[in-house]
């Protein structure tokens, strides 16, 4: 038997002969039943596939065949050899980079998305927990504790570690202007002798030559070049083109620097893509594990918890304790979000603190107010409606209105909470209350591994 789990404590259930399914903690469940409702889980979770990231690799791959030559004569061929190559840059290689990095960076936020989503599912059903089953009057229970610690969200608030690379680097590198690296080093002369013959060599044997014009093997195998094209260089050599050989070799090393630079760049991008990998393999693995601890959250809240829980919530005697108490959960709500609202930091700029006490408290609630969450924003003004209150004044009114609400909160608990404690459907729950804890506990450490 697959290993199926116990919607009400997480254990492995036991399958007998006539295909009961039972648990230590006396669920019991046909197999058959069992089979449709956990089949599900953690099945067809979406993953990164490997597809954007196998075409970053052959585009980087097909860089290296726009790499310049070895030696260059002419800065001209230098020079298209490099337009060709950063033309390739940014057309193929920085699209398919910035493909690979987006769609990581997506999945990772939505990867993020469903754990913090989980987290909320767990905090808000250890509040329900915490607020319906025990009440503000509990006494000390580890169980207690223990729902406390998994209703706070604090550590869910920022993504998953994610590395940026900084796309300016990339582009001003890929818009290196060559114009001005290499623009009017040429000498015209030159580039048209160059343009018509064997010319990498005659180049070279012109520079030989230029250098020392006894080089009597350079001369012969210029001559053998082509002897039209060996007297105009030479002329241009000896004569005009001193200046003009010069700045050539200098616009070839300008050349030289720009492409190191580029090969630089061009290296970090696939260290990088390196990088996005590994990450990709962690995103899938989170995003399968998250998945499958959302759907067994689900699977025991509706399997486990909620059938027994429903019993107590439906019952005519919580029915119309929960009626009575109403408008104090309306208060309990508002003094949560206001508890937000004070703990949010706002900046403020130093004539707010020459207002007087009372006006400086309405100013700085008011700023706090419009930097909370819209639907945290909006559900403390649909409270404040309904209690038909108002912003605290003051420091001292808001702390005032708070004690008495909560002291008059915690009379209607002593006075209503021990027939509810009584009632069977109350009493029946205590120790699925605590399997149910070690089940939020066990999917809370999952994902917060
Ligand atoms: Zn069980």
């Amino acid at each position: 038997m697959k290993n199926f789990i116990c919607p009400r404590c997480h254990e492995a259930l036991q399958k007998d002969e006539n295909d009961l399914c039972s648990c230590s903690c006396g669920y019991r469940q046909n197999y058959s039943v069992i089979i449709s409702q956990q089949q599900d889980i953690g099945s067809s979770v979406p993953t990164l596939s490997n597809t954007l990231l196998n075409s970053y690799k052959a585009v980087s791959n097909e860089m290296s065949s726009c790499n310049l030559d070895r030696t260059y004569f002419r800065a001209s061929s230098a020079k298209n050899d490099l337009q060709i190559k950063v033309g390739f840059f940014k057309e193929n290689m920085v699209p398919s980079y910035r493909d690979l990095y987006e769609s990581v960076e997506m999945f990772d936020i939505e990867t993020t998305a469903i754990r913090n989503q989980v987290a909320l599912s767990l905090s808000h059903i250890a509040k329900m927990i915490l607020k319906e089953y025990y009440g503000p009057l509990r006494v000390k229970d580890p169980n207690i504790a223990l729902l406390s610690e998994i209703t706070d969200l604090s550590q869910y608030k920022h993504p998953l570690d994610f590395e940026k690379v900084d796309y300016g680097e990339i582009d001003q590198i890929a818009t290196v202007s060559l114009t001005n690296t290499v623009g009017g080093a040429m000498g015209q002369s030159l580039e048209n002798a160059y343009d018509s013959g064997n010319l990498h060599r005659t180049m070279e044997l012109t520079t030989r030559l230029y250098e020392n014009s006894e080089d009597k093997e350079a001369r012969k195998e210029l001559n053998q070049v082509g002897v039209e094209i060996a007297a105009d260089l030479l002329v241009n050599a000896v004569s005009s083109a001193t200046e003009a050989i010069g700045q050539n070799m200098d616009a070839i090393s300008e050349i030289r620097e720009v492409d190191q630079q580029m090969d630089q760049q061009i290296l970090e991008m696939n260290h990088h893509a390196e990088k996005l990998s590994i990450q990709m393999q962690q995103l899938n693995k989170y995003r399968k594990l998250y998945a499958k601890e959302r759907s067994t959250l689900d699977y025991c809240v509706v399997h486990g918890l909620m059938p027994q829980f429903q019993r107590l919530l439906e019952s005519e005697e919580y029915v119309s304790y929960k009626s009575g108490r109403r408008t104090l959960d309306v208060c309990l709500e508002r003094m949560e979000l206001e508890r937000e609202i004070f703990n949010t930091p706002v900046t403020l700029s130093h004539w707010v603190g020459l207002l007087p006490g009372s006006m400086r408290f309405r100013y700085v609630w008011r700023k706090k107010t419009r930097n909370i969450d819209p639907p945290s924003r909006d559900k403390y003004v649909q409270c404040l409606k309904t209690l038909k209150q108002k912003f605290p004044r003051s420091m001292s009114r808001y702390i005032l209105r708070e004690e008495q609400e909560y002291q008059e909160y915690l009379s209607f608990e002593k006075a209503h909470r021990p027939s509810i404690e009584s009632l069977e459907s109350h009493q029946g729950l205590k120790m699925s209350m605590k399997d149910f804890t070690k089940v939020l506990r066990i999917i809370k450490n999952k994902i917060d591994q």
